[in-house]
Order: structure tokens, then sequence, then C-alpha cells
């Protein structure tokens, strides 16, 4: 079955295709003797958002280790003693000179925002503001705390916190050190969209005086925030290569494209397009699950509208919506976890549900728990459509509390995946997946609704992920933790429309048809809001 993802071929493995170019002999950095190389680093400039694009396990965060002085870089050379005179010998006349030179002295002092933020209530014990209050060396954390809407959890314990609150709290703490250099590994797993853009607007603000690196894998969040991206590319654990700067729309459409021009590198032989008329494909579909008005209050304090609707089998419905909006009610509502007050499904539907957050304390092997969980393990069609596009294959004998946070993830759409149900609901499957597993999530689920006949919603605040895999949207707006209203589903034109709408942002695309956010009163802004042109048109 096709996808509409890609053009041209669209196997399932990140083929490895790339190899080590014969001119590359001396790397920046290698862990142990056959252990992992990383060729370049990139290069923070002050004023500047640059950012770094590629796929986890390729050397991004050693590299900014190294920029930290965290890390004295071995220059390919594991026994021996680190030399920062053969270091900088290798970097004369480039524009990382004089920044190595500094780190050598010990003298940069970075500020960083880490991947994974689960940990922070491990490490630190007293409340937000405490927390806080200790970082705030620029005067400006009042400012982010407001912008950022933490005012209402200063007192509570960091232990008892939601996952969008923790990035929240993480990257108000980075940006309010003084620094010589930021380093923000990931802005936005657990951020709802209008977060996102809160945050990227603060780190831009920083970028002003300051140098600030980022890591991320929302491409549309991304395009707005950096000015410059290295592509980062090779065999994730083997060995990585970080390109020169590029402007930032060109490198994110050569990453998109998997084709480097200027080092001649193809590293992925298909490309990720976008285009609005993959989702009108003639196909016909059957009605899965019709369900009424609904409506559903939590007490006095927050009430949900549901309008009538139906979930067709075979398709991908994306979800979108602010966090505390009621989507996690409406799946529970659907799954007769929880009874609406007014309004009643008429049949009982059976649904498999992956969560928001993912508990990783299990202890058994995740074959042990993908076996218990289907029976069809060994089937080729299991291997072929989940085990291998999942990349599970390395990971199968790894217990599940050692896992990453992405290989958590994947393990528990697998898990997800595996049960025998009727609709399938995934809230936030992308959270820390780099691009190229986005991509191949998004086949993933496409094939798995049509090969089963099952209905699959996806929640996500990843705009690119919603429209390569959506084929229709229900899209929720109100006023978080207060109302909540669905609306759809719609077609991904009236959708995605009614979507920004509401978000008072607007797209436009760009030659190769990616879509790109406009800046807010630009003369395109102004034209499609009055066009009502948010994003797509014909
Ligand atoms: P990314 O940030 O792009 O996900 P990393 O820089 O964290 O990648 O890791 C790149 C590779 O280096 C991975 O294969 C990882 O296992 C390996 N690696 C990272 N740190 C060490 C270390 N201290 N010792 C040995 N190998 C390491
Ligand atoms: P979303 O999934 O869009 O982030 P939720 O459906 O989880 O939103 O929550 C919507 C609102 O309802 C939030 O303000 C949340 O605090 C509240 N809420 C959710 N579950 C309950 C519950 N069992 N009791 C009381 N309030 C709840
Ligand atoms: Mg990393």
């Amino acid at each position: 079955v096709g996808c509409g993802i890609c053009v041209k071929k669209c196997p399932f493995e990140a083929l490895d295709i790339v190899t080590l170019p014969e001119e590359l002999d001396n790397p920046t950095h290698r862990y142990g003797t056959n252990g992992f190389a990383l060729y370049g680093l990139p290069i923070p400039v002050e004023g500047k958002v640059t950012g770094i694009l590629g796929a986890n396990g390729i050397g991004k965060s050693t590299a900014v280790k190294i920029l930290c002085g965290q890390l004295v870089p071995n220059v390919g050379n594991p026994s021996g003693e680190s030399d920062w005179d053969e270091i900088l010998k290798q970097y004369t006349g480039t524009e990382l000179y004089d920044y190595l030179q500094q780190v050598s002295k010990s003298s940069v002092k970075p500020a960083l925002k880490p991947q994974y933020i689960d940990y922070i209530p491990k490490v630190f014990k007293g409340t937000v503001s405490e927390l806080l209050t200790s970082t705030d060396e620029r005067g400006m954390l009042d400012h982010y705390i407001r912008e950022l809407r933490l005012e209402s959890i200063l007192d509570r314990p960091i232990g008892n916190l939601s996952g969008g609150e923790l990035q929240r709290i993480a990257i108000a703490a980075c940006l309010s050190r003084e620094a010589d250099f930021y380093f923000l590994d990931e802005i936005t797993p657990f951020l709802d969209i209008y977060q996102r853009m809160t945050a990227a607007k603060l780190i831009r603000e920083l970028a002003e005086t300051h140098p600030v690196v980022i890591v991320e894998h929302d491409l549309a969040i991304l395009d707005m925030l950096a000015d410059t991206v290295h592509v980062a590319y090779g065999k994730p654990s083997v060995f990585g290569i970080i390109t020169r700067p590029k402007g930032v729309r060109i490198g994110i459409n050569q990453y998109l494209e998997g084709f480097l021009p200027e080092e001649n590198v193809r590293f992925r032989d298909y490309a990720v397009t976008f285009e609005t008329r993959a989702h009108m494909r003639d196909v016909v579909r059957q009605t899965l699950i019709a369900f009424p008005e609904m409506e559903k209050k939590y007490g006095d304090i927050f009430s949900l509208t549901i309008a009538a609707g139906e979930i067709r089998a075979g398709e991908v419905l994306g979800l979108v919506g602010a966090n505390g909006i009621g989507k996690s009610t409406f799946a529970k509502l659907l799954a007769g976890v929880e009874k609406p007050d007014h309004g009643e499904m008429d049949k009982e539907v059976k649904i498999a549900y992956k969560p928001q957050y993912v508990k990783g304390d299990s202890s058994m092997s995740v074959e042990f728990l993908l076996r218990q969980a289907c029976r069809t393990f060994d089937s080729s069609y299991y291997q072929h459509e989940i085990i291998e596009p999942l990349s599970l294959n390395p990971i199968l004998q790894s217990s599940v509390d050692q896992l990453s946070g992405g290989e958590l993830q994947r393990v528990a759409i697998a898990l997800c995946l595996s049960q025998d149900a009727d609709l399938y609901i995934l809230d936030e499957p992308s959270a820390h997946l780099d691009v190229e597993q986005r991509v191949k999530l998004a086949r993933v689920l496409r094939r798995h609704a049509e090969g089963k006949e099952a209905g699959i919603i996806v929640i996500d605040h990843d705009i690119y992920l919603i429209d390569m895999i959506s084929e229709r949207m229900l899209v929720f707006d109100g006023t978080p933790g207060v109302t909540g209203s669905a609306y759809g589903p719609y077609d991904m034109k009236d959708g995605m429309n009614h979507f920004l709408k509401e978000l008072e942002i607007t797209f436009r695309r760009d030659k190769s048809g990616r879509p790109r956010i406009n800046k807010p009163e630009s003369y395109l802004d102004r034209e499609q809001r009055a066009k009502g042109e948010y994003y797509y048109a014909d």
C-alpha cells in the first residue's frame, strides 16, 4: 500500500547508504578504539541561533559536550593523551579556532537544557520557585515565568509536575542563566503548539545577544527558530559527520530530500515530501465508529463539548489542540473509561491506547513484553510492519528500564499496535523521536490502519507530522483547563485552516511544497488571513 509520504522508492530501513568518505581520516573525537567517531563540529555564532539537524545517536550531544568543555576531543586517538595544541592545530584558520581556544583555557561557561527532563525531580527536591530562583542570573526570570505561564505552579514541588510543565521550567532555568553559550537539546516534547511558539520566541530574544545552539526535530519550529543549521548524517552509533552551516530553509529542504549537494552525499534514498494532493486520494472508507454529540464536565472546573462525528475504518485521524483542552478526555469517552454527562456511545469500541507519558519502570526485556502483548510476534507481518520500521531489533534484549526516551517511545507504539482493537489512539507519539523516526512512524501507522481496516487517532503537536500522517482532522479549541470543544472531523484543508486560524498563524509553501511559518504581520501573513488560507491553498 502506498502511503503518499515518500516519492520514489520508500524502503523501511534508513538505508545504510552512507559510507565514510575517504578524505575524512581524522575524526574530531572517537569513543574507544572501535567506538563511535564524530567528524566536524557545529559553530556557535554570536547573535544567532544555530540548529543541529540529524538522527538520534549521530553525535549531536557529543559535539555539544566538546563545545562546553566537558569532553576534551581526542582527535581520533582514543588511547593517547588529549592535547589541546594538537586539536587547535587541526582547527587553525577555521571559524572554530577562537572558540576552541577559549574552551581549551576552560573559560567558556555554558548553560544547558538537557534532552531528558524527567531526571530533574530525581536530582532536585524543592519547589518550582526554589529551583528557578537559583538560576536567576540575568534578571530575566520574571519575564520567563510570565511568558511560559509558570505563575500558577511556582509553589508546587518539582516531583509533582506534568512533562509539559517540567519542559517549560527547564527552558526557563536554562535561559535565565548568564552564560557564554546556550544549548537546548529539544524544546518541544510535551509542549503544545502555543507553548512551542512561545519558547521559540524567548530563545530568539536571547539569541540577539548570546550564541544559542539547538537540537530540534519539530521542523516547523526549527525553521522559525534557527538562522542556520548543521546537518548531522552518517550511521547512528558508528559515525557522524557534521556539515558546515547551511541557511535554515536550504538545510531543512536538503535534509528532507536526503541529499546534500555541497557535500555530494545522498544519505537517504527517498525524499520526504509535502503534497496537498496526497490527502485527497480516491479512497472509499466505511464508518467504523459513530459518536454522538457529547458533553462532559469535571466538577465546576472543566467542561468539554463534542460535536457528533464518525471515525472511518482504515483512516488516520489527526487530533490537534492546546494542552488541557480535553483531548485525552475525548479518548476516554470513546473508550468508555469516562461516561459523558449527555450523549452515549451506542456500542462498545475496543480501544488500544498509548498514553502521552510512557513509563519505563519494568525490568523485563522488550521482546518479552512484545510477546506478551501479541501472539503473532514471529509472523513476517509483525516483523516487517512493526519491528523493522520501528528499529526494534537492536533493542529486543534490552530491559525496558534501560531504554532511552526515543527507544521507549518506539516500544510503547509497538505495544499499542500489538493489541487487537478497532481503534488505536496514540497520544504524542513523536516525543523524543528524531525526524527519520517520525517519517517512518507516519508510514507504519498509515499501513497499520489500512492493513487492519482499523481507525487510528494520532494526538500530536508537530504540524509536519500531522500533515504527513492524517487523512482527516479533529480540531479542539476553547480555553485550556476551562472549556474545550471538538470540531470535525474535517478534511485536511478545512481542519488545518480551522486550527491555524485559532492559533493566528499562517504558513506559506516554499518551492518544494514545504510549509513554512509566516512572520506575523508580514505581507503574506496578512494576505493569507484575508483569504482564509492559513495552511492549505488549492
Ligand atoms: P545524539 O546526541 O546525536 O543522539 P550522542 O552524541 O549522544 O548522539 O551519541 C553518539 C554515539 O556515541 C552513540 O552511539 C553513543 O552510544 C555513543 N556514545 C556517547 N557517549 C559515549 C561514551 N561516553 N562512551 C562511549 N560511547 C558513547
Ligand atoms: P488534553 O488531553 O487536551 O491535554 P485533558 O483531557 O487531559 O486535556 O484535560 C482537560 C482538562 O480536564 C484539564 O484541565 C484537566 O486538568 C481536567 N481533568 C482531566 N481529567 C480530570 C479528572 N479525572 N478530574 C478532574 N479534572 C480532570
Ligand atoms: Mg543527544
